[in-house]
């Protein structure tokens, strides 16, 4: 069995469901393309073990499968006494401290939050099971009234929709997991609660102290990234929409529409762009995706996504090799027809021009009534920019690009339609086509008779300096 033929990229959590070799086989069988470790949960040492699963199995079947370690940030996890569920009923006033107070009901948060919060604000437990209003504020409480009647479990995720809570964009368990990392593990460190761009460059500073060359990225998922959008998308290599706490950063009405100005904005920026949480949610508990689900993951497609993600689905789901080959299904069949909203004012850097002109080409070469055909298009690349470059536009579903760098291999899994390939080029002079042309034929990238387009650098190893285009007939 080989992976399905898709454009569309997957991003798999990996957890308890899916951490042994066997499954994590199936799952780069069935169609993932990044395995995310989402250190939330698990121990540096625990997300180590599993990711050189991942790495060996991956090497094993010869495909490229890139490391995405998401970190914590300042995401709120609540305290309950005694580490027990907390009941509690409809209307019930209950305290929300910084400290224990012997009320077997008061939960403990941060100062920071109750410093940020004023009466009249919402605040929401463990991804909207209990809402509450803030009735009453001390120097160091909440008072507040529960608008539901339900249960609510120890360290479980406390959103505060509106409001900007004054914390370390990364908590102390980050810079371990941080510690830990290494070049030839991992390629994308997620950024969680990103506030701006200053948010995103404090992490890359960080990377850079540990001589880490993993790519940011940023997690939107509330309304400070909302309202600080186009710097952090700027300052980010990749773009998550993290919408299981967007949904209750803000009113969930917001959702569909901020889901398709991010995709927008990352593809005019051409940022690869991830959209996440809850897809196929039902799947953690039945074999078969839901209607509403199999929609949503279709309607990523169309909106022009690179990647759509898995998390519950995979880390505790009944069914996790069956979710990720439902979502290969689903953006498969829908690529077909698929045509994103074109980008009406795209950033073009002037060291891509060539790029820009290849795509209208590309256009030009997909319309039946021209008679100009080009069956596949090639590009090298050192850093994948411009596979990232191009393929936003659309023109095209799939591109291979060959680089040979080990990192932009892997990193290109995130790209919608990119077929990476390593090969030495060390020697190769690119404008020898013949002989580019043979070792393209030797590795079995083109075959002979195709029309082929290759986009490249006149100096291999100078990026930014793409600027040749060629059409050839493979002999
Ligand atoms: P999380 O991020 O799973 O780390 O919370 C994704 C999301 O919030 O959608
Ligand atoms: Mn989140």
């Amino acid at each position: 069995m080989t992976p399905p033929q898709k454009s569309t990229k997957i991003v798999v959590t990996i957890g308890p469901a899916t951490e042994t070799e066997e499954v994590i086989e199936q799952l780069i069988l069935a169609g993932m393309n990044v395995a995310r470790f989402n250190t939330k949960h698990g121990t540096p040492e625990w997300h180590h073990d599993r990711i050189m699963r991942v790495k060996a199995v991956a090497q094993r079947l010869n495909t490229p499968v890139a490391i995405l370690i998401d970190l914590q940030g300042p995401e709120i996890r609540i305290q309950t006494p005694g580490e027990q569920p907390v009941e509690i009923v409809e209307d019930e006033h209950i305290t929300f401290s910084v400290t224990q107070s012997g009320d077997e009901k008061t939960i403990i948060i941060p100062q920071e939050v109750i410093d940020a919060e004023q009466e009249g604000n919402t605040l929401i437990i463990d991804d909207g099971l209990g809402e509450f209003v803030i009735v009453g504020k001390e120097s160091d409480a909440l008072i507040v009234e529960a608008k539901n009647t339900c249960s609510i479990g120890h360290r479980k995720s406390l959103n505060t929709p509106g409001v900007v809570i004054n914390m370390p964009p990364l908590v102390a368990q980050d810079y371990v997991h941080l510690d830990a990392a290494t070049n030839d593990i991992v390629e994308f460190v997620g950024l969680s609660f990103v506030r701006n761009a200053q948010d995103v460059h404090n992490l890359r500073e960080e990377l850079k102290k540990r001589n880490l060359d993993a790519d940011v990225v940023a997690k939107i998922e509330n309304q400070a990234a909302l309202d600080n959008l186009d710097e952090i998308v700027k300052a980010a290599d990749v773009v998550m929409i993290a919408r299981g706490d967007l949904g209750v950063e803000v009113p969930y009405e917001e959702l569909t529409h901020w889901q398709k100005t991010i995709v927008t904005l990352c593809r005019e920026q051409a940022k690869p762009v991830i959209t996440a949480t809850q897809m196929l949610k039902s799947m953690v508990n039945f074999p078969y995706p839901s209607r509403a689900e199999v929609s949503d993951v279709a309607n990523a497609v169309y909106d022009g996504t690179d990647a759509v993600m898995l998390s519950d689905e995979t880390t505790i789901g009944k069914y996790p090799v069956k979710a990720v080959a439902a979502q290969a299904k689903i953006v498969a069949y829908n690529e077909q027809f698929a045509k994103p909203p074109a980008i009406l004012s795209p950033d073009i850097d002037v060291s891509h021009w060539v790029t820009h002109a290849a795509s209208m080409l590309l256009k030009t070469s997909s319309d039946p009534s021209k008679s100009l055909v080009i069956n596949r298009v090639v590009c090298f690349s050192e850093t994948g920019a411009t596979a990232k470059q191009l393929m936003r536009f659309r023109q095209i579903r799939e591109i291979d690009v060959v680089t040979d760098s080990q990192l932009t291999y892997n990193q290109l899994s995130i790209v919608y339609g990119v077929r990476p390939w390593m090969m030495s080029l060390e020697n190769e002079n690119l404008s020898n086509t013949d002989s580019v042309v043979s070792q393209l034929t030797n590795l079995g990238i083109v075959k002979s008779g195709e029309v082929v387009l290759l986009i490249h650098g006149s100096h291999w190893k100078q990026p930014g300096l793409t600027n040749v285009l060629k059409i050839v007939t493979i002999p």
